[in-house]
């Protein structure tokens, strides 16, 4: 029998998307879960209607760049937000969602055996996504500074992939590691890809900075956003991507043959609808943040440790104390208190005594009973007193 291709054997189930599925059929059984696996945060949001949107245009493809209005609305977005200028003729494409805008980027820029610089905790998909195009990920673990890539860096290193603000410990990139990133791009010829898919939550508007800002022409950065997690529209599938004009012909091209246009319909829709979803929405941003911070403390009144953070709806919070390592845990917690959470591990090998919370889709009271059970889980199965933890693997 013919067999897949080892490198698609090889990739690695996404775990959140693994404990997604498992929610969705525990809760499908009516049984009560609290769910601080989410990765999103479930806002309120109309359903303006799709009567009004032109025929028979929303049945067919639109443009391989996305709609001209659309495209418009979005470099007017960074422009007023972030202070970023884009060309949205030349230098922006909407894709379906930005899981996909990411790959797009890597296929883009990546030669087989290239190296991407990413720095734990990170995103379970990006070193999977790098495979995927024969790039090898370059994984700095969690506690190394920017000031320690030097040692990773090697003449191989074509990308690093930063996201900002971090799933999943809600960090936000300050300016001045901005720029000693860009002085390390330009220094060693390579990329800055920067997922930017949580720019909103981040509660002081000037505190986040887009890559872009301190690269204005592009020449080295590229960066991709999506609705799913600012504005809640994850089922929309709706990201894009911009940078140069140049590379991103290239990106374009690779668009053209694997997906050609996200749903037309949406695209539309989106375009007429795109200013009240901001405002509609942007409350509802900033409660999840206060949310978020609110719950940091709580948990460490509990003496829970928390990595730095204060943006997104996620916190990124040690179980050092308990002798479990993190898929153990959370699945121990899932199965015997009802809690899904996720393991750090998906986030890289030195992650493996985290769990990632997220405060998006349940109440304050829930969390904090969700909260009391993973500490009841810790004390359960902590540490022997002088015993230290097998090393991870
Ligand atoms: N980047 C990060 C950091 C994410 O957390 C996610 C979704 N979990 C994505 C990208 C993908 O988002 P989408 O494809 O829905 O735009």
């Amino acid at each position: 029998m013919p067999r897949p291709a080892r490198y698609a054997r090889d990739i690695i189930e996404s775990l959140s998307v693994k404990y997604s599925n498992a929610v969705y059929d525990t809760k499908g059984r009516g049984d009560d879960l609290i769910v601080l696996s989410a990765g999103e945060a479930n806002f309120d949001i109309p359903l303006f209607g799709f009567d009004d949107l032109p025929m028979p245009l929303l049945y067919h493809y639109s443009h391989t760049r996305g709609i001209p209005e659309f495209r418009v609305l979005l470099a007017d977005h960074y422009q007023r937000r972030f202070g970023v200028t884009i060309d949205p003729e030349t230098e922006i494409i909407i894709t379906a969602g930005s899981k996909i805008a990411i790959h797009m980027t890597f296929m883009a820029i990546l030669e087989p055996g290239d190296e991407v610089l990413i720095h734990e905790p990170a995103w379970a998909s990006y070193p999977e996504q790098v495979r995927l195009c024969h790039g090898r990920p370059v994984r700095i673990p969690y506690d190394a500074t920017i000031a320690d890539y030097g040692r990773y860096i090697t003449d191989r290193t074509r990308a690093i992939i930063v996201n900002n603000p971090n799933n999943p410990t809600g960090r936000v990139v300050t300016r001045r590691e901005w720029q000693e990133l860009h002085r390390l791009a330009t220094a060693h010829d390579f990329y800055i890809v920067s997922d930017e898919g949580y720019s909103d939550y981040v509660l002081q508007p000037g505190d986040f900075i887009s890559a872009a800002i301190d690269d204005p022409d592009k020449t080295h950065t590229i960066v991709c956003n999506t609705l799913s997690k600012n504005y809640g529209m994850s089922g929309w599938r709706i990201g894009y991507v911009f940078t140069n004009a140049d590379l991103l012909f290239n990106i374009l091209k690779i668009n053209q043959h694997l997906i050609t246009c996200p749903a037309t319909i949406l695209e539309l829709y989106m375009a007429r609808h795109f200013h009240e979803v901001l405002a509609i929405t942007a409350p509802q941003i900033r409660d999840v943040v206060l949310k978020r911070n609110a719950v940091a403390r709580m948990l460490e009144d509990r003496g829970l440790r928390v990595l730095p953070g204060d943006g997104t709806f996620y916190l990124f919070v040690s179980i050092d104390d308990s002798e479990l390592r993190s898929e153990e845990f959370c699945t121990r917690l899932f199965q015997e208190r009802g809690v899904s959470v996720v393991p750090g591990v998906g986030y890289g090998t030195s992650c493996d005594r985290f769990i990632r919370i997220g405060v998006g889709s349940e109440s304050i009271e829930r969390i904090a009973t969700g909260i009391d059970r993973i500490m009841q889980l810790i004390q359960e199965t902590a540490v022997p007193k002088g015993a230290t933890h097998q090393p991870a693997l």
